[in-house]
């Protein structure tokens, strides 16, 4: 399930949505609204296509949680983050893609135009470019789902200011782990870095920064069990998987960063997915179905960078014009089944 947190930088007015039932012909419906669809839509809209990007109710994206881009070319010191989207938000306005704050609850891609249902209306696409992105991996423990959203986060932006004065404990040892914590020393009092292996995985000027940061302390090798708390969290229980020894790490707040899943729910048995959950696709951002392009996270395991996001969102947009231009009959007609 989508994470909804309410620090998106811009949202579109609910008079300017979509009336009940609805219906709408488009060139091109880009499911997602992070940086791969938006970079789809300004694509797209310069092709003169007439696109529909729902954006889910994060517009611009991962980029909207994050405190500060800073591997982002163009912006040599930086850009934060919330403005970064707004930023993508903007040029895909730009180029004339209708962006609508709502998301896809089914899909169809077993008939032409492809049908999209919302929880306002049904679109016909007659392409589509999936952008779903990805949302945070649980760890799974005692005590996670319970006090979420009651001192377990995975949003050091939305949450970090409750934490002023307080300690906290971040789990995961990867990029997020490390700027997310490096980001809540701002408010905290101490930051503690539990992560399984002995060896970080985040990048090496994370790690610098993090390593130099008097506020943050690391439990390397060691993982979390169990959230404790009462009404709120008061703690975790931590064991080091080297001497198997048990303890109780007091904490006013967890914050969770052990990896993303690919929000590929909706097109389990219309897609190809491969064993993680990821769509599977070529080169040219095609998936198995004909006219259905993907791009973003939701389809790279590997990279997970904005940049490559984009990248792929440009790739997967100049391919659906493509096969606009190949097959300009097909898809017009509601309900045709040919190719
Ligand atoms: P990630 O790179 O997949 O790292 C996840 C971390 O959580 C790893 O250290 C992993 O441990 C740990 N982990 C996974 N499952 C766990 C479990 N069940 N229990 C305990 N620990 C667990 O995820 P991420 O940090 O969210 O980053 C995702 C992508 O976004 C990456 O490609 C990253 O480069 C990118 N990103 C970039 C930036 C930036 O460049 N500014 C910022 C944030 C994210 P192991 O190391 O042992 O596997």
């Amino acid at each position: 399930m989508l994470e909804l947190h309410l620090t998106a930088p811009e949202r579109e007015s609910p008079a300017s949505g979509p009336e009940a039932g609805e219906t709408g012909l488009y060139d091109l419906i880009v499911l997602g609204g992070g940086p791969a669809g938006l970079t789809a839509a300004i694509y797209a809209g310069r092709a003169r296509l007439k696109t529909l990007v729902l954006t889910g109710y994060l517009p611009g994206g991962q980029p909207a949680n994050t405190d500060v881009v800073e591997n982002f070319p163009a912006f040599p010191d930086g850009v934060a983050g919330p403005e970064l989207a707004r930023l993508f938000l903007q040029q895909a306005r730009r180029f004339g893609a209708r962006l609508e704050t709502d998301e896809a609850v089914r899909v169809d891609f077993s008939t032409r135009p492809f049908a999209i249902h919302t929880h306002k209306a049904t679109y016909q696409g007659r392409t589509v470019i999936v952008a779903t992105g990805v949302v945070p991996r649980r760890l799974g423990v005692p005590g996670e789902d319970r006090f979420f959203g009651r001192g377990v986060s995975s949003c050091a932006t939305c949450d970090g200011f409750f934490y002023r004065d307080r300690d906290v404990v971040v789990v995961g040892g990867g990029d997020s782990a490390l700027a997310e914590g490096i980001f809540l020393t701002r408010f905290a009092r101490q930051v503690t870095i539990v992560h399984r292996r002995d060896e970080l995985r985040a990048t090496k000027i994370y790690q610098e920064r993090a390593f130099a940061n008097p506020k943050i302390r690391f439990l390397l090798s060691t993982v979390v069990e169990e959230i404790l708390g009462d009404q709120t969290v008061n703690g975790v229980r931590v064991r080091n998987v080297k001497t198997g020894e048990s303890r109780i790490v007091e904490t006013d707040g967890v914050f969770i960063y052990v990896g993303m899943e690919p929000r590929t729910e909706l097109f389990v048995g219309q897609l190809e997915l491969n064993e993680q959950g990821y769509v599977v696709s070529d080169r040219r951002q095609r998936t198995n179905v004909p006219g259905v392009f993907v791009a973003g996270d939701v389809q790279d395991p590997l990279y997970r960078q904005i940049v490559v996001a984009a990248g792929s969102g440009a790739i997967a947009a100049m391919e659906a014009e493509k096969f606009l231009g190949e097959y300009p009959d097909v898809s017009n007609q509601p309900g045709s089944k040919a190719l």
